[in-house]
């Protein structure tokens, strides 16, 4: 899911126009309050936004791809303990 800003604590600051590589927001001071978001489709959920964000106002919601792959990665983790348990085991 692209960032979503809440318009209540958006202070304006635009640092989150400044420091998204991927140029998501739009940020027009003359014109708007808080950035927009111009092209969500180009996120690819690197959460740079929302922790630079001085006032919390942006959610991220990662899509279920990539909490799967968190799942996985943890999965692999764990399931590589007992081997490295075991090899140095062996090796002893
Ligand atoms: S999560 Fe990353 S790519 Fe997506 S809008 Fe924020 S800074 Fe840009
Ligand atoms: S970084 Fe946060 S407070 Fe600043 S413009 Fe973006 S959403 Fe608003």
């Amino acid at each position: 899911m692209p960032p979503v800003i809440d318009h209540e604590k958006c202070i304006g600051c635009g640092t989150c126009a400044d420091i998204c590589n991927s140029d998501i927001f739009v940020f027009d001071r003359t014109v708007d309050k808080t950035p927009v978001v111009k092209f969500p489709e180009e996120c690819w959920h690197c959460e740079s936004c929302v922790l630079a964000c001085p006032s919390g106002a942006i959610t991220l919601r990662l899509p279920l791809s990539y909490s799967l792959m968190h799942i996985d990665a943890s999965i692999l983790h764990s399931s590589q303990t007992p081997c490295s348990a075991s090899s140095k085991e062996a090796r002893s």
